[in-house]
């Protein structure tokens, strides 16, 4: 696969067919979309918050299938994720969640990106970028109703809007906050922010402004009752599958969207006291047999789980033997079991009833959220977009003039392959 047109910004799909790849589900996201709608307020919409290439899971795809289900709205982290929808032809409403740069604020226009703005700088900037734009700015602001990470204080939050509704060139798309410990049973402190936003809303309205929609839950608020859906609701890692938090179950139906597999890349039979992998952090006690898996810390299976971790290896649990490597993790199964190069590898995730371990237990062995080990996934990775069981023959969305000179890998049949870049 040499040619041209290759980009920084575009890396192509290496030519190489190593079997580690991550499939999306989908039909599964479909399906997610759908009962969490279900679960929403009469007249409330859907944000598909598809920051950090989805959670891991491609942006392009898992935006134009949640859109599809009935997702009106995109959330994305920066400016360059918003382009990049846009450039993959996908023309809804999305809102840029962090805070940009006033010195991105004219791109952000370009992209006709929705922005949340808490500071006067930013909210000069943008004033001064809508003179030569066309149409008008959609402007969210923020209110810092406790969780202190970002967001205006309530009365500098009030003054922002009354200067966005002042400002010709801008329009009031949303008032939002954003809740700091919506999984605690103990729902005071939430109750408390939703309180000081329902107050600043209230001063506003008071003046006459009434901010086109408001917005506060994130998936946990979102799947504790009705309370807070408001207008929309900003909805991330319940779209893919995974609970936001032990606390808080998923509406029965919803399932994981991404499954990382392999297949066996070596089988070798050591004998008792054999060392394995660096540092010798593994040694046998009696014979075993080492079954390499092509996948290691560079690809998000991270060394934490070094002696740790497990993976089912055709059909049978295998431990980690030894420290996760840059691009290569070895398991171990006991000597009689059956096992082959090229056999089939879950390394998370996996239909219902899998016994292959879930995000979420990966996310326990390694004391962090599923939040992490999905968006972790790296870019090396080939995401697989699978729908009713089956990989997709071509990408429907894949020629787009920013992405032309990307070549996939044609080598492998019916599968749509793509490693964006994001
Ligand atoms: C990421 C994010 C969300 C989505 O959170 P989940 O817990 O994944 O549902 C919602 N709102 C804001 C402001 C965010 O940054």
């Amino acid at each position: 696969m040499i040619g041209g047109g290759t980009s920084p910004n575009h890396p192509v799909a290496a030519p190489d067919q190593r079997a580690t790849r991550a499939e999306i589900d989908l039909d599964a996201l479909q399906r997610n979309v759908e009962l969490l709608r279900g679960e929403l307020a009469p007249g409330t919409e859907l944000m598909a918050v598809v920051k950090a290439n989805a959670y891991g899971h491609g942006a392009r795809m898992v935006a134009e299938t949640a859109l599809a289900a009935g997702a009106s709205w995109l959330g994305v982290a920066t400016v360059g994720e918003g382009m990049q929808l846009r450039a993959g032809g996908i023309a809804a409403p999305v809102l840029v969640l962090s805070p940009i740069s006033p010195a991105e604020a004219e791109l952000a226009l370009q992209a006709r990106l929705d922005l949340t703005v808490a500071t006067p700088e930013l909210l000069a900037a943008l004033t001064d970028a809508s003179r030569c734009a066309t149409g008008t700015v959609g402007v969210h602001i923020k209110v810092d109703t406790g969780m202190h990470r970002y967001g205006a204080d309530p009365e500098l939050a009030a003054a922002l809007a009354r200067q966005v509704a002042a400002t010709p060139g801008l329009r009031l798309a949303g008032l939002m906050t954003h809740f700091a410990s919506v999984d605690d049973p103990d729902e005071r402190f939430t109750d408390q922010q939703a309180e000081l936003f329902r107050r600043c809303l209230g001063a506003l309205a008071d003046e006459g402004i009434v901010p086109e929609r408001r917005h506060l839950a994130n998936s946990a608020a979102t799947l504790r009752g009705t309370s807070h859906h408001a207008d929309l609701v900003r909805i991330g890692i319940a779209l893919y599958g995974l609970r936001p938090s032990p606390t808080i179950p998923l509406p029965a139906g919803v399932r994981p969207v991404m499954t990382v597999r392999s297949t066996v890349g070596r089988v070798h039979a050591l004998g008792p006291g054999s060392i394995v992998g660096y540092g010798g952090a593994y040694r046998t006690r009696s014979a075993e047999q080492a079954v390499l898996v092509p996948i290691g810390y560079a690809d998000g299976y991270r060394r934490g789980l070094s002696n740790r971790g497990w993976m089912m290896v055709a059909g049978q649990r295998a431990e980690v033997a030894g420290r996760v490597s840059m691009d290569q993790t070895v398991v171990r199964l006991p000597i009689e079991s059956p096992v082959n190069i090229g056999d089939d590898v879950v390394v998370f995730g996996g239909a219902p009833g899998s016994r292959a371990p879930s995000a979420d237990q990966l996310a326990e062995l390694l004391g962090t959220i599923s939040y992490e080990v999905v968006s972790g996934i790296s870019p090396r990775v080939p995401r697989h977009y699978m729908r009713g069981g089956q990989a997709l023959g071509d990408d429907p969305s894949a020629s787009t003039p920013a992405e032309s000179g990307a070549e996939r890998d044609h080598d492998a049949p019916a599968a749509l392959v793509t490693r964006e870049s994001s």
